[in-house]
């Protein structure tokens, strides 16, 4: 059943107040006077993040020091941080490691995944039009480092499904599209990928703390996903990736580092792949980033994500009723599927001046963003962000429109990050 969309801010009020995951608000830091949805681009800060990283630095560098690496647990936090984006995925204690960035997880998973299909005359990497710009530019290199008849085939996403030649090896899809919104059928895919006998890879950075993922029961191969959009890691958090336990022997990084070794501190001539997961580490881990990161998946442990998926659905359904009541004559458009169950956590508004808006927006307080061509994204970010504030942000997007206050030659003036 769709939800319910409240007519009145009013009703809104009433919806915060019986939302279940209201107290986790206060967990967070957010500034008053400023309704923040770009969770999807950058998420809130955890309050615990500031007395987490705090006590590292202070008792575990500061004291600690070297002897941290033993005492203070560093030596396992990328292993002990996956287990717990695991959860989030479904995915197995063991089979997810937190390290580098999305781009060079891709990166050694691509690669992997190629070698792994080499011997059975499989060389195509598919992947969709419009996939998130790190993850074709990876794609490209990854085929050029290969060599040989490995190639690229890139197809709109629609004709994922029956692109699934016996020349695949892999498939390369981002779950939730970062521009649209829209979210393919992660089980359906990777079956159809399996079928054909491909390996599925999918990329979760706008799924992980969004939307409900079970890797396992889909039976998915492989994954990748960054931690600062919805799990609030912080700036340049480390990523995560994940690879099935069933491949794991059969499966190995082109970055072989110390860290991927079965036996890092022996100090071996060479290299040997450590037995699971952690064959894919390479260099020393960024441990006060994990310590910000770490705090914010303690939060998530106990967070209910079907109650997550149910408000964020809600949330959207606002955003999408009043763009279609007040914002329409304005000249917006909903841009994302308008099918609750085929959108992530966000909706993307069309309008030909979405630059110049999102930055008036931004200077009334509300924190939205801006993609090519003329897209301005609503994130939403149901731990931290309630009905009052999706109606107070669309009250405010109407004025900017009516009064045209985004005309101003100011708002046309690019910033570096849009
Ligand atoms: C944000 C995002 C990334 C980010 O990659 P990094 O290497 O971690 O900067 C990759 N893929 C998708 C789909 C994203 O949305």
């Amino acid at each position: 059943m769709p939800p319910e969309v409240p007519g009145t801010r009013r009703d809104c009020e009433l919806l915060d107040r019986s939302d279940p995951l209201a107290a986790y608000r206060e967990l967070f830091s957010l500034e008053p006077g400023t309704i923040y949805l770009d969770g999807n681009s950058l998420g809130a800060m955890p309050r615990s993040a500031v007395t987490r990283v705090a006590e590292m630095l202070s008792t575990e560098w500061g004291h600690g020091a070297v002897r941290s690496w033993n005492s203070a647990g560093w030596l396992d936090a990328s292993r002990r941080l996956g287990d717990k984006v695991g959860r989030l995925i479904g995915a197995r204690p063991g089979e997810v490691v937190v390290c580098d960035s999305t781009s060079v997880n891709l990166f050694k998973l691509l690669v992997a995944a190629l070698r792994y299909q080499a011997g059975r005359s499989r060389s195509v990497l598919l992947t969709h039009d419009g996939n998130f710009p790190t993850d074709l530019y990876v794609a490209d290199e990854v085929v050029r480092v290969a060599g040989g008849s490995a190639a690229v085939r890139r197809v709109p996403p629609q004709d994922l499904a029956g692109s699934m030649g016996p020349d695949v090896a892999v498939l390369l899809v981002t779950h939730v599209d970062y521009r649209t919104g829209y979210m393919h059928d992660l089980a359906g895919l990777t079956a159809a990928a399996h079928a054909q006998g491909a390996l599925a890879l999918w990329d979760l950075c706008h799924s992980a703390g969004a939307v409900p993922v079970d890797l396992g029961a889909a039976g998915a191969d492989l994954a990748v996903g960054c931690t600062y959009k919805f799990l609030n890691g912080g700036p340049g958090a480390p990523a995560y990736l994940y690879a099935a336990s069933r491949l794991q022997a059969e499966l190995s990084s082109p970055i072989a580092g110390w860290f991927g070794h079965a036996s890092t501190f022996s100090f071996e001539d060479s290299y040997e792949a450590a037995p699971g997961v952690e064959r894919f580490l390479a260099g020393t881990p960024p441990i006060v980033s994990l310590a910000a990161l770490e705090a914010a998946l303690d939060l998530w442990q106990g967070v209910d994500i079907e109650a997550v998926r149910g408000k964020s659905m809600a949330l959207a359904a606002l955003v999408v009723g009043r763009a279609d009541d007040r914002l329409a004559p304005h000249g917006v458009r909903v841009f994302s599927p308008r099918e609750a169950a085929q959108r992530g956590s966000q909706v993307s508004l069309g309008h030909p001046s979405a630059y110049q808006l999102t930055r008036a927006l931004a200077e009334r307080g509300v924190v939205c963003d801006f993609r090519p061509p003329d897209i301005l994204r609503v994130g939403l970010t149901p731990l931290y962000t309630g009905f009052v504030d999706v109606w107070d942000a669309m009250e405010i997007v109407e004025e900017v429109l009516e009064q045209r206050s985004y005309e101003d030659e100011r708002f046309g003036v690019r910033l570096r990050v849009p």
